[in-house]
């Protein structure tokens, strides 16, 4: 490589979108199937004079003499956004390369290869409790065959942050990096969770029975996770056909026209080697944010789409006239989770199932009553993982990531589902980004609070929510979480309304 100038942070700023815009396509690419390999390390090389540490220096000293706050944050995160991209472009060959083997694998299954990714959407739609107890055993061990690969990896980016930012632990990097104590966030969702452990002891008896079905072992194995995640003995109620035009429809209540919003595109397509898992690619925004669903059936479907939704309208509402910064880059994921899980929120409200699928009263409080069952599952086991985290990361420096440590137990004790050991490296997104979740569990149920009490108990379907969000949403990603808890006058860490909601207190 030639010697480059170093940028200006506007100069970065620009050359840095470009280089962004390229990437999330191509994780957009293998991300719904229309590729078979990634080539993200192909796009790092072209953009490398993007990432060195000379221009990381340059940013630094901007950012030490940037008077306006605004400023400094914005320079704050193009250096950071520099930094990581120092260690991604070490990484991306490797990385690349463990992704593109996950792609590749294969197992067999009733006499048939079968891909990995496709073996894990089956399990979703499987009817058979001993099958899917079978097929999970399977995708279990083939995916943890690869986590030799995952630890090495966790490694070298664990030391190359340690190198660029002179703090070995890895906790305290990311404390800094958000803002908040994740000790203290720790320990007051550890609370949370135990106030709500009675009431879900209730639902799970009660939901585990009925969805798993008279085989249902005392504590069955998490291979059933997907398939009680879509309700599925209750999918006739929630058909894949219709989750398109009821999300949308859903969406409107709120205010928003989702089909009308050209910057918001569309991919609900099957294919093969797409992900299960919904998402928002938010390439370019406000301008270009992509929204892929692949749906397979079932409550969960609606919800993802949901979620979703919330993305997307935070990323397609936020002001084009902000720092391109400001619109896209965020120092964690925490913001932008509120508005997916206040969109997704709705498909809990009671009178939502009544209107949407022809549900008597009774039977809408019912399938209502499995949606909070859902998400008590879920919060219980994001705050089981956040603790687990903290205590992997903690040993880090010493371990290398050697030992699952209490992943089986805390995961299981939270859910009552057996969380299978091998799991503790694939079950790890980078960056805490457990704890993003998890404030946005906190926020989101604030946010809906303050929703009810402002416009009452029909704020999921008055379009003066779709005002109040919208204006959250222009904010684009300046905001924290926490800057949020301050504007709906909450204070961060409080848990009292996601407490009563889980609880129906
Ligand atoms: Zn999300």
């Amino acid at each position: 490589m030639s010697t480059t100038a170093i940028r200006s942070s506007q100069e970065y700023e620009d050359a840095y979108r470009a280089y962004y815009v390229e990437a999330a396509e191509e994780f957009r690419a293998v991300r719904v199937g229309e590729k078979e390999t990634s080539e993200q390390a192909a796009i790092v090389a072209r953009h490398a004079d993007l990432f060195t540490q000379e221009q990381v220096e340059a940013l630094r000293a901007a950012e030490a003499g940037a008077s306006d706050p605004d400023e400094r944050e914005r320079l704050y995160r193009l250096r950071r956004t520099c930094e990581a991209g120092i260690v991604d472009a070490e990484l991306a060959q490797r990385e690349d390369e463990l992704a593109n083997a996950l792609l590749a694998a294969r197992l067999t299954f009733d006499g048939a290869e079968v891909p990995l990714r496709a073996a894990e959407a089956q399990l979703a739609v499987l009817p058979d409790y001993a099958k899917r107890e079978e097929l999970g055993e399977l995708v279990r061990a083939l995916d943890s065959s690869f986590n030799g690969q995952r630890r090495e990896l966790l490694g070298a980016r664990d030391d190359l942050e340690t190198a660029i930012s002179g703090e070995r632990q890895a906790v305290a990097r990311n404390e800094a990096e958000k803002q908040i104590s994740l000790r203290e966030l720790e320990t007051v969702l550890r609370s949370a969770s135990d106030a709500v452990t009675e009431e879900y002891r209730r639902l799970s008896g009660r939901w585990f029975e009925r969805l798993l079905g008279p085989e249902c072992d005392e504590v069955p194995t998490n291979a059933h996770v997907r398939w009680i995640r879509r309700l599925s003995p209750l999918e006739s109620t929630y058909p894949k056909e219709r989750s398109v035009e009821v999300c949308v429809e859903t969406v409107r209540a709120l205010g928003f026209e989702l089909e009308a919003i050209p910057n918001i595109r569309l991919d609900l397509e099957d294919r093969p080697q797409k992900s299960p898992r919904a998402c928002v690619i938010a390439a370019d925004p406000p301008e270009v944010v992509h929204l892929i669903t692949r749906a397979q059936g079932g409550v969960s479907d609606y919800q993802a789409f949901l979620h979703e939704a919330g993305h997307a309208l935070h990323y397609a509402g936020c002001d084009p006239r902000l720092p391109w910064t400001f619109r896209a880059v965020s120092r964690d994921h925490a913001l932008t989770e509120i508005y997916s899980y206040i969109v997704e929120a709705v498909s809990r409200e009671p009178g939502w199932h009544a209107l949407h699928f022809g549900l008597s009263d009774a039977e809408a409080e019912e399938n209502a009553d499995a949606t909070r069952f859902l998400e008590a599952l879920l919060f219980r086991r994001y705050a089981a993982k956040l603790r687990y985290e903290l205590g992997f990361w903690d040993a880090f420096p010493k371990e290398r990531g050697d030992a699952s440590r209490d992943y089986e137990t805390l995961l299981t004790t939270a859910t009552g589902l057996r969380y299978d050991s091998r799991g503790y490296l694939a079950d790890m997104d980078a960056g805490f980004y457990s704890a993003d979740y998890l404030r946005a569990w906190i926020r989101a149920a604030q946010l809906s609070s303050y929703l009810r009490s402002e416009l009452g108990e029909d704020w999921w379907r008055d379009s003066r929510t779709g005002e109040i969000l919208r204006a959250l949403f222009a904010e684009g990603t300046r905001p924290s979480s926490e800057d949020v808890a301050g504007r709906i006058g909450f204070d961060p860490l409080d848990t009292g309304p996601l407490v009563a909601e889980l609880t129906r207190a």
